[in-house]
Formats: structure tokens, sequence, C-alpha cells
């Protein structure tokens, strides 16, 4: 081994060649080791002091001035001697211009040294001295420090010269040793995701075939999967949604392990105790660094809620469509049947037989437009015919039309004669209005009063439904607006009724960009508000 090329360099001795050999190694088994980078400094002070031959020895990372090296490791001084110093030093004074000078400095008395500021109280006394830089990629990092050289009074051009080859291989042993606890650190972190993940994963490697599954894959799967047999063990468990088990070569992770990225498939799992769960798969390649497949995650989704929440839907709005039909023929029947009863002169009792074949009638369709209408809200499918509504003017009309369903209940109206107009369906407005009072009217004492009142704010109108009855306890305000809710009272007081009708007015209320809500006082009664925007 040579240690130079300068013309006044004596070449480096055996003795030398054999330590730096043996510092090197010392350091890259101490990251084989896997210890962490302080660790690997620490080797590497020690070969250094030894090296050298002298009696203390640190090295500190670091370059700002402003900040204490970190980390700092030291060889030679006791850890009791350690303790009485104040504090790491920071690259300042002498152990600065090594780093800022980026070049050795070897000094037979620090003291003598313009640049050296002083120790502080307590540290052991020292004179020779020598600074190495260490550099990493043309920076420097921070430096490796050697004081009171044994036997001789000052460190030697060799001493500096083994030093620096030490010191270069310090820098890249401490990288490599940071990036490796790096890579620890970013790995615990994945397992953690990995493992603790609600959706099943699926790692399988592409060289071995080998398959890593998280809990959340084991739990779907019903089985722990064996890493070592393969994709093959899927077979019969991953199922197109009819049921066909998919082919090897059909699998999501065999389509990533081509290099395909599957999106949204939706598949099903037959677990091992034979139970079937909709999933909807997502599969994509992992690539190493030069862009070759390596392996294939999958990622599987359970979506049996989802598919719950699509069926019902479905079934909601395919039912609502069938019943359509024979309610309109029973109705419109029905129409047919009281106008020959009053022609005929019909006794009394079947007249009101027909009524009740009418009233029944409109109920139903009620229900059943009530059903649509919220499964079209959910599916956003509600369209709004907009138009310039004067809310005042269609308040009025509203309670004339529902004359005879609200009474006998008196109805007053509060509201000016005209009002800034609205864009809004006023169909749609009335549907809630009609809601709103036809509960004020279901859910209060027959003779009771209900006041309907419209103003207009400066952005807004305001729409507000007074009513004299019981009142909506506390705890049950912020279900009322939710889909199928009806209060204890509501279903003792009134047997009829799905509890959607506020569900809906919500949501035709902020389709058109209002607010809708109650106040009430148990005992006293209750105000539905609702707001619609001025344009
Ligand atoms: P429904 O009247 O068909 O039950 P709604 O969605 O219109 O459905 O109302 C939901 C629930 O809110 C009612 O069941 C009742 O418990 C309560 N509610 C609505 N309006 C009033 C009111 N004016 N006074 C007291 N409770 C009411």
């Amino acid at each position: 081994m040579s240690a130079g090329t300068g013309a006044k360099k004596t070449p480096m001795n055996d003795r030398q060649a054999y330590a730096i050999l043996e510092a090197v190694n010392a350091a890259t088994l101490a990251i084989a080791a896997e210890v962490s980078p302080e660790r690997v400094l620490l080797t590497i002070v020690e070969q250094a002091r030894k090296l050298a031959n002298a009696r203390y020895a640190a090295l500190g990372i670091g370059w700002d001035p402003t900040r204490t090296f970190h980390p700092w490791v030291f060889s030679g001084m006791s850890e009791a001697e350690a303790r009485l110093l104040p504090h790491f030093p920071r690259p300042v004074g002498l152990l600065g211009a090594v780093v800022r000078e980026g070049h050795a400095i070897r000094l037979r008395d620090i003291s003598k040294d313009p640049r050296f500021h002083g120790f502080p109280p307590h540290h052991p006394k020292m004179t020779s001295f020598m600074g190495v830089p260490i550099r990493y990629k043309d920076e420097t990092i921070g430096n490796l420090y050697l004081t009171e050289k044994i036997g001789a009074e000052e460190f030697s051009e060799e001493d500096e010269r083994a030093v620096k080859m030490l010191a270069a291989h310090a820098a890249i042993a401490y990288r490599q040793a940071q990036l490796y606890e790096q890579l620890q650190v970013e790995r615990a972190r994945l397992e953690t995701v990995f493992e603790n993940s609600p959706a099943a994963i699926v790692f399988v490697e592409a060289t071995t075939d080998r398959v890593y599954e998280n809990k959340a894959a084991e739990t779907l799967f019903g089985l722990p999967l064996r890493p070592d047999i393969g994709r093959q063990q899927y077979l019969g468990l991953i199922r197109s949604p009819d049921g066909v088990p998919l082919s090897l070569e059909d699998l999501p992770s065999s389509r990533a392990l081509r290099g395909e990225v599957v999106i949204g498939a939706e598949l099903v799992v037959r677990s091992a105790e034979g139970r079937d769960v909709p999933v909807l798969v997502n599969a994509a390649p992992v690539r190493g660094g030069d862009g070759t497949v390596t392996g294939a995650v999958t990622i599987l989704q359970d979506i049996t809620p989802l598919k719950l929440e699509r069926l019902r839907e479905e079934f909601i709005s395919a039912v609502s469509h069938d019943l359509r039909t024979p309610i309109g023929v029973i109705s419109g029947f029905g129409d047919l049947l009281g106008r020959w009863m009053s022609k005929e002169g019909a006794p009394e009792n079947e007249k009101r037989a027909v009524e009740a074949i009418k009233t029944s009638a409109r109920r139903l369709n009620r229900m059943v437009q009530d059903l649509l209408d919220a499964s079209r809200l959910e599916a956003h499918r509600l369209t709004l015919e907009k138009q310039a509504v004067d809310v005042a003017a269609l308040v009025r009309e509203v309670v004339d039309r529902l004359g005879t369903v609200l009474a006998p209940h008196p109805v007053r109206v509060e509201a000016p004669e005209a009002m800034p107009p609205v864009m809004a369906d006023p169909g749609r407005i009335e549907q809630v209005l009609t809601n709103l009072l036809t509960n004020a009217a279901k859910y209060s004492g027959p003779e009771s009063e209900i006041l309907v009142r419209a103003q207009a704010r400066p952005k807004e109108v305001v729409v507000a439904v007074t009513d004299h009855g019981p009142g909506i306890p506390p705890e049950d305000i912020p279900k009322l607006f939710t889909r199928f809710y009806r209060t204890e009272a509501a279903r003792a007081a009134s047997p009829e009724g799905l509890g959607i009708g506020l569900y809906i007015s919500r949501g035709l209320i902020e389709a058109h960009g209002g607010r809708i809500w109650v106040e009430s006082e148990p005992g006293k009664g209750s105000t539905f508000c609702f707001t619609l925007p001025v344009q």
C-alpha cells in the first residue's frame, strides 16, 4: 500500500498500513453488526487513537458554529472526566478552523495558536494537536481530532496521512451506517402500516413467488397462507363476481407481476370457511432501481357494506317503480267509482268506503313518492326545475291547498305582500312546506294553532312553521333529519309515517343551497325553519 505521492513524504510502513486496514475492518464490522452510526464512529475514533499513538481522540459531525457537534464521540477520556465538561463542543475556535479551512491542522502546542480560545473548566491538559476534516462527496461534514501524542512532542506527517485515510473511510462508514439506520426506521414504519392496515395486503416476490400477507388478509382468507407455496394457494379463494375461480394467470397479483396496474377490480373472496366476501382489488407491480418488476402488491377491500347499500337502493327504486302502476289504477278507478256513486245516489256507507279507498291510495302514493325521492337524493339523481319564486305567495297558496288536510287546526300566515324572488323549484318547496305543515298538524293537539312565517333577510328568505305540540326532546333533535327516524312519542301518537319526510326536506333544501333546522321546547311546541338563498 502506498500512502501518497509527495517527494518529502516517506512511504507508509507496514505497521501503519496494517493499523489502517484493521481500523477500516473494525468500522465495516460495526456496520455489518447493525450497530448505530455513533457506534461506528466510536470504533473509528478508537482505531485512530491507536493508529497515531494519541492519548485522546474525538470525532464530531457538524459544521454549523451555532450548534454542538452531533454526534460527538471520544476516546481516551474517562466517563468521569467527560461528565465534568459542561457540554459537547461546537465547531468554533480551533475545532471550527479544521471544518472551515477544510484541511488538516497539526500543532505542537495548542495554547500558542491564535485560533485556540481556551479549554472549558475541568478539561484535561492537552498540548499537541492534530485535526483532520472528514469529507463526504466534496463536503466537510465533521472532524477527527487527536491530542497528546504519546512518545513524541507532536504528530508526524505520517500520522496525518494515516489518519486522513481513516477519516475518508469514516465518512463513508458513517454515511452507510446512517442510511442503514434510516432504512431500518423506514422498514419498521412500513411494517407497522402493512401489519395494521384495515385493508388486506398481499405482497408477492417476483423471483421466488413467496407471498407475505398482513393480519387483515389472514382474516379475509380465513387462514394464514404459507409464504413458500406462492400464489398457487389463492386458486379457488379468489373468484369472479359470478363465483368462477380465477386462474393463476388471471390473479391480480399475476397481472401486476407482468407489469400491469389493476385498479378497482370487483371480485369475490371465498374464505376457507366457505364464506363469500365481495372485494374491491387494486394491484400494482413493485419495481427495483433498474425498473424491473421485483414483486407485486395487492390490496383487497371488503365492500360488503357498500354492496348492501347498493342492493338496498336498487330494491327501493325497483319496488317504488313497480308499486306506482297498481296504485295509479286503484286511485283512477276509485275516482271513477266515486263519480258513479254520486250520480247513482249510493248509500252513505258505500260512499265512505270509496273515499277511504281514495285516501289510502293517495297516502300510499305519497309514501312511494317519498321512497323514490329518498333514493334519488342518495344517488344524486334528483333534478330541480328552478324558476323565480315569491316564497310569501307560495306559502299562502300551499296553506290554501292544504285547507282540509290541516283542519281543524287554525293556520295563521305572517308574510309580507311580496318577497325578493328566490331561484327555486316551486314543486319541491311546496313538498317541504307540505311536510312541515302536515307534521305540525299530525303532532299537535287538534285545535291548536299552526303559525307560518316568511321573512326576507339580506341574503336569504326564512320560513318558519310553529306548532304548539309536545315538542321534541333535545336528544332526538340531531337524529330528526336522518332517514327512517321517528321519535318514541311520534310512534305512539301516530302509527302512520315512514320517518323520511324530514330527511327528504333536508335533502331538497340543501340541494337549493339553504339550511333547515328545528327549535323546540318540550311541552310547548316546535318551530321548523328553512332558508333559501336570494340570488
Ligand atoms: P314522519 O312524520 O313520517 O314520521 P318525518 O321525517 O316527517 O317523518 O318526521 C320525523 C320525526 O320527527 C317524526 O316521526 C316525529 O318524531 C318528529 N317530528 C316531526 N315533526 C314534528 C313536530 N312538528 N312535532 C314533534 N315531532 C315532530
